[in-house]
């Protein structure tokens, strides 16, 4: 645990000491779960939309792509929903002054009791080797059965009470199981409130006739007032796609990891519509999509074990299904991205609110129905702590001295060559330049020429850099330089000529989505 935490307040010096990540406003001392990227953090974040994008827009026919403004009509929230049920439920400690939800505590104790379940299988399987059946010994070793049925239970009471909004049960619930304020230890809990997470504002003067407003806490409305407009001037048949990626806004109660829980952030959301009754079961577009998402994800080459799938119990008043991707981040496995059914609750609601018809015309059947929709929900800046955390490594090398490297995917990564003249003179830093000159117009490159090469190495190391080249007086002769690579540290000597081929093959995108589309 303490490991944990180091590591995670390293992932944060580091974003900052790197040019990657900064608190707000901070010459004021920042504000609070607010972040703005540096020069490396908005390169690294604009690859992650290009990522998400491409294999989203220009990789499917039938998805198209929207930007919608941020301001939106009111009555568009109270149709979502979000008026009336876009709440947390907080709860205080008096003793220690902080504000926590009361879901977030609860689900956090059965995350505990499940990391000592998952220790004992650990344990079991080095006991047991080749022979271990974990399914048996999970459902019949009697400490784990009882374990697992706990869990169960206390997070289906959970469900029930928020359900019933019977927030009296949920703070009791927190009493009769001795949940403690996880820094100081105190149990003297205020009654559990509901909080909406909506940020409110004004359109036009302050004075009469201005109208109240609110900022979009998801991009998602956005695409469902949209649908008619897209689906006619695109001329989209169903089942179709719309994808989107723009700010949010949120008033958090908790907001003390970092950029996990902001309160203005990015997603990268893609509603699917589709069919009545063809979103559920093996072949329906829910599974589909689930399955479509975690393939993007394990596609970055971050290890299947730092991800799982968790279904919920607890459905939003949208959903008639819901799971989560959740990823391995420093403080445990956490919701990173989300799949929902959402049924044609969204589309209905505008129809009603809105008094306009919105419907679809089913060539194929000579039918008019509300679509149903399958939503992909994941948020940009989340992802980036995942990756963040996941690449940034202190490596013992073999002569004893540790090298930080941000191993992160190449085509992620801000800068993806460098390109270093050996010496300061002797016409190396023109051929450099020159080089740089021939790469820049398809990687980003940058040249440095400060400090011994050990040094620079070390320094594009640290903002993850895949690839080094550099120029020697060799180079003068026989045209070739070195390449020295990030992970292995490896270096082979190439041409000048096939250096771009080189270098794409590792860092260009086109590759990455053309594993994609692989069975
Ligand atoms: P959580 O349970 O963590 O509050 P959520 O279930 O409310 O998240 P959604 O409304 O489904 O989240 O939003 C979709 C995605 O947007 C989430 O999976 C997450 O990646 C991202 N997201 C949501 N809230 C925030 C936030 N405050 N800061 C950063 N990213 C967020």
């Amino acid at each position: 645990m303490a490991k944990n935490e180091d590591l995670f307040k390293k992932v944060v010096s580091h974003a900052k000491e790197y040019g990657f990540i900064f608190p707000s406003s901070e010459i004021y001392d920042g504000l609070g779960a607010v972040y703005d990227y540096g020069p490396y953090g908005s390169l690294m974040k604009n690859n992650i939309k290009e990522y998400w994008w491409k294999s989203m827009v220009q990789m499917h026919e039938n998805i198209v792509g929207i930007d919608a403004a941020i301001f939106m009509h009111p009555t568009t929230w109270k149709a979502s929903g979000h008026v009336d049920a876009f709440n947390d439920p907080l709860i205080d400690n008096k003793d220690t002054k902080r504000r926590y939800r009361a879901d977030v505590l609860l689900e956090d104790y059965v995350a505990k009791m499940e990391d000592k379940v998952q220790k004992d299988i650990q344990k079991a399987r080095k006991r047991f080797g080749e022979a271990f059946d974990e399914e048996k010994f999970v459902t019949t070793t009697p400490h784990i059965v009882e374990n697992r049925a706990r869990q169960a239970a206390i997070m289906k009471r959970m469900a029930a009470s928020l359900d019933a909004n019977d927030l009296a049960d949920v703070k009791a619930l927190i009493e009769e199981l001795e949940i403690a304020d996880p820094d100081t230890g105190s149990r003297n809990w205020t009654e559990v409130r509901q909080f909406n997470l909506m940020f409110g504002t004004k359109l036009g003067s302050v004075a009469d006739g201005s109208t109240d407003l609110y900022l979009r806490p998801e991009t998602a409305q956005g695409i469902f007032v949209n649908f008619l407009n897209v689906q006619k001037s695109a001329r989209m048949k169903l089942p179709f796609g719309i994808a989107q990626i723009g700010k949010a806004v949120r008033n958090e109660i908790v907001a003390r990891q970092f950029i996990f829980r902001m309160r203005e952030f990015e997603q990268m959301e893609m509603q699917f519509f589709i069919r009545p009754n063809t979103e559920l079961g093996e072949n329906g577009w829910f599974d589909k999509w689930r399955k479509t998402r975690l393939k993007w994800h394990l596609n970055l080459g971050m290890g299947e074990e730092n991800y799982r799938y968790h279904d919920h119990d607890k459905l939003a008043h949208y959903a008639n299904a819901a799971t989560d991707i959740e990823f391995r981040f420093p403080f445990g496995f956490k919701e990173l991205e989300g799949i929902h059914s959402r049924t044609d609750f969204d589309l209905s609601a505008h129809e009603k609110f809105s008094g306009k018809k919105i419907q679809y015309f089913d060539p194929e059947t000579n039918q008019s129905y509300t679509p149903y929709v399958v939503e992909t929900s994941i948020g940009l800046d989340r992802m980036f702590l995942a990756v963040f955390s996941h690449s940034l490594v202190d490596e013992q090398l073999p002569d004893g001295t540790v090298r930080t490297v941000l191993r992160l995917p190449a085509i992620l990564a801000p800068v993806k060559v460098a390109v270093l003249p050996l010496l300061k003179k002797d016409g190396l830093p023109e051929k450099a330049h020159e080089i740089v000159r021939m790469l820049k117009y398809d990687f980003n490159t940058v040249y440095d020429e400060k400090d011994a090469i050990g040094r620079r190495y070390r320094r594009q190391d640290v903002i993850g850099t895949p690839i080094c080249v550099t120029v020697d007086h060799e180079t003068l002769e026989d045209g070739c330089v070195t390449i020295r690579h990030r992970d292995s540290m490896e270096q082979e000597r190439v041409s000048i000529e096939s250096l771009r081929d080189i270098i794409a093959r590792e860092v260009d995108m086109r590759y990455a989505l053309a594993r994609l589309e692989e069975e």
